[in-house]
């Protein structure tokens, strides 16, 4: 009987997403023998027309990670999915946007001017910045066109699936992989990681009490962290109240806060406001110190860079979506 076909295929990503598929180690041994993989970029040389020549839906799974922001990344997608039975958005930056949607918060103009002329390690005196179309040698070469907006798979293509996480841990699409091969699939839609928040699963969660007072924000490389306290109460921010559990709490085991890559937990349209909301309720309260107006305003600027703060790996799907210019 012929295996299933299976796709990987990257976008605007870090490469992150295709390490977990590395980190099956001898998993994807069995993974290989259960499936017949038609396209993996990264791994494999196969090309567009390889896939542009399967039937429609002939593909059983795409596992698509990155954000979209290159033309040929929409073509791309847009031709997996005609391929495809079912689309996965594989990680953090398919699923919300992740950090490379944090360019939301600049102009196309602004990225390619600070990248192509004044970050302090570029060197081109000509000031060339790269074009979609160029004649040379009587001939012509074209760039993809570079969105102006970064977005997420589903807006761009409808979307069967989502593996949450910044990457999404082995263990996790070793589970994926098992349950389409066998059909026990959730409803369409789902994303497949527990729905409870992080705080619930937390190894530290004995030690957060049920009010919190921070009258001082901090940063991880300003104290030493306690590696048994909940780091709310230390005075860091924590995602874990607004984020998806499910990834083995792997920034709490290293002693660092969490930053919220597995997206909210069901029902959360927009994580940041979420977050900001969260923080916002434990920020100065204290019946024994009324905060002024001025104390307000100096904890609100000891967050830095709130935006990257609260939307890290979210604005791109969230309700801002971009900055407006
Ligand atoms: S806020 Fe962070 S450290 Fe505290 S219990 Fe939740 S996940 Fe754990
Ligand atoms: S602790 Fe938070 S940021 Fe770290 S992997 Fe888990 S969900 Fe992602």
């Amino acid at each position: 009987m012929a295996k299933p076909k299976v796709a990987f295929y990257w976008c605007a990503s870090c490469g992150g997403c295709e390490e977990t598929v590395v980190d099956l180690n001898e998993d994807i041994l069995k993974v290989a023998d259960a499936v017949d993989i038609v396209l993996w970029p990264v791994a494999l040389d196969f090309k567009r027309k390889d896939v542009e020549a399967l039937g429609d839906g002939e593909i059983a799974v795409s596992f698509i990670n990155g954000s979209v922001r290159l033309e040929e990344q929409e073509e791309m997608v847009k031709l997996l999915r005609q391929k495809s039975g079912l689309v996965v958005a594989f990680g953090a930056c398919a699923h919300l946007g992740g950090i490379p949607g944090l360019a939301n918060f600049c102009s196309r103009e602004e990225i390619f001017q600070w990248a192509y002329k004044e970050a302090p390690t570029v060197d081109n005196p000509q000031g060339i910045i790269p074009q979609e179309k160029v004649a040379i040698d009587g001939g012509e070469l074209t760039l993809p066109e570079f969105y102006d907006t970064v977005k997420t798979l589903d807006q761009t293509i409808p979307v069967d699936y989502y593996l949450p996480g910044c990457p999404p841990p082995s263990d996790s699409v070793m589970n994926a992989v098992n349950a389409i091969l066998t059909g026990q699939l959730p409803d369409k839609g789902a994303v497949l990681a527990p729905e409870k928040a992080l705080c619930d699963t937390c190894p530290r969660k004995e030690t957060k009490p049920e009010k919190i007072s921070i009258t001082e924000v901090k940063r991880p490389w300003q104290i030493k962290i306690d590696p048994e306290k909940c780091f709310l109460v230390q005075g860091l921010f924590c995602y874990g109240p607004a984020t998806r559990s499910g990834c083995g709490e792997t920034c709490i085991n290293a002693n660092m806060p969490c930053r919220g890559c597995f997206g909210p937990v069901d029902g959360v349209v927009d994580q940041g406001a979420k977050g900001i909301s969260m923080f916002a309720s434990i920020l100065g309260i204290d019946s024994e110190h009324k905060l002024s107006q001025e104390d307000v305003n100096n904890l609100v600027n000891q967050i830095a860079d709130p935006g990257g703060t609260f939307y890290r790996f979210s604005l791109a799907s969230s309700i801002l979506r971009r900055k407006r210019m």
